[in-house]
């Protein structure tokens, strides 16, 4: 792999970014771009909220909080009593200093600068050395359809009512029309890429929303670098969060054999845990067993190693 190798990561949320931070710590200095999905952005008290962009700044920041999994570490909660206090919403939980997150992007994004320059800004600001870009700077709603109460948009649906209605269906609006933010579209081009990898994300909610751009899914389909991607279910369970429950509901078996033929024809190497050694894999597709529970720093460091190997990368460009 030449020096100047570069690698594109897929991620959501909470499970994409601990090994985008993995992969952050090992690779040396500027060769991993990180693209976030945008599906579960929206804009709540006039604010311009991007969670799992947000996720990801913290997290490679540093300054996420580990034991909710969301939002900023040593939060406080002023503005959410003051806010209650008033009768205002208070289902969907703001930090004080998470907040600023959304007012400065909030006040960039009406002055006219695009989510990609909004989104940099904040990244050099936070002192992270990976790029972190929007999957598009044009709006893509992920809505869900329930059988109890029909489309709900994406957050009442997640953190509204917890992810309790059956889910029916998944549409994402605005993908169509949607462009690759260029920051995407370029990274894909440049001569200097060698891997793209797609995060251990719930693959319906964070990774569908980003292949639904188009342009996105073409370009793995006639992928000129290797794609690997990182099962998010570990022996039949999600790590975190819904993705078994809404594989049942949509009459999928919870499983990673299920994340290998959503992936078919996309992903050259399945990465699942060692629960799953020996899964049968589709054809094409080449399934490497690993630790993938990431519950320490050193764990995330230890995958992002083992998916550097799985990609033949040399450990010495990674160290
Ligand atoms: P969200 O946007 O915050 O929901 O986050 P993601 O879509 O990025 O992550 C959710 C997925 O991450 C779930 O399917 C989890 O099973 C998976 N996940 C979380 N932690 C881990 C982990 O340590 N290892 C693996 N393999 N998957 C994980």
């Amino acid at each position: 792999m030449s020096a100047d190798a570069q690698l594109l990561a897929l991620s959501g949320g909470i499970g994409g970014a601990k090994l985008a931070l993995g992969l952050d710590r090992v690779l040396p200095a500027g060769r991993l771009t990180v693209l976030a999905n945008t599906g579960d952005d929206f804009v709540h008290l006039g604010l311009h909220v991007s969670p799992d962009i947000d996720t990801l700044l913290y997290t490679l920041a540093g300054l996420d909080d580990p034991v909710r999994g969301w939002g900023r570490k040593d939060e406080t909660w002023t503005f959410m009593a003051a806010l209650k206090a008033l009768g205002g919403e208070d289902w969907f939980l703001l930090g004080d200093g998470d907040l600023a997150t959304h007012v400065e992007r909030s006040r960039l994004l009406a002055a006219g600068e695009t989510l990609s320059a909004v989104t940099e800004r904040l990244r050099s600001r936070l002192g992270i050395g990976s790029a972190v870009l929007p999957m598009s700077d044009d709006p893509v709603r992920t809505r869900v359809k329930t059988k109890s109460e029909g489309w709900l948009d994406f957050q009442p649906y997640f953190v509204g009512r917890r992810c309790e209605p059956e889910v029916e269906a998944l549409a994402f609006d605005g993908a169509e029309d949607a462009r690759l933010a260029p920051g995407v579209a370029a990274a894909l081009d440049d001569p200097a890429l060698a891997a793209i990898i797609i995060c251990p994300s719930n693959p319906y909610l964070s990774i569908d929303p980003i292949l639904a751009v188009p342009g996105m899914r073409a370009s793995l389909e006639n992928r000129r670098v290797p794609v690997l991607a990182v099962s998010p279910i570990i022996a039949g369970q999600a790590v975190k969060g819904p993705t078994a429950k809404m594989m049942r509901e949509l009459g999928l078996e919870p499983s990673a054999a299920t994340v290998a033929r959503h992936y078919e024809g996309l992903v050259d190497i399945l990465v699942v845990d060692e629960a799953d050694e020996g899964l049968a894999v589709p054809a094409g597709m080449r399934a490497v067993a690993a630790p993938t529970w990431m519950r320490t720093l050193e764990d995330r460091t230890r995958l992002a190693r083992r998916v550097l190997e799985a990609l033949g990368w040399q450990a010495g460009a990674a160290s």
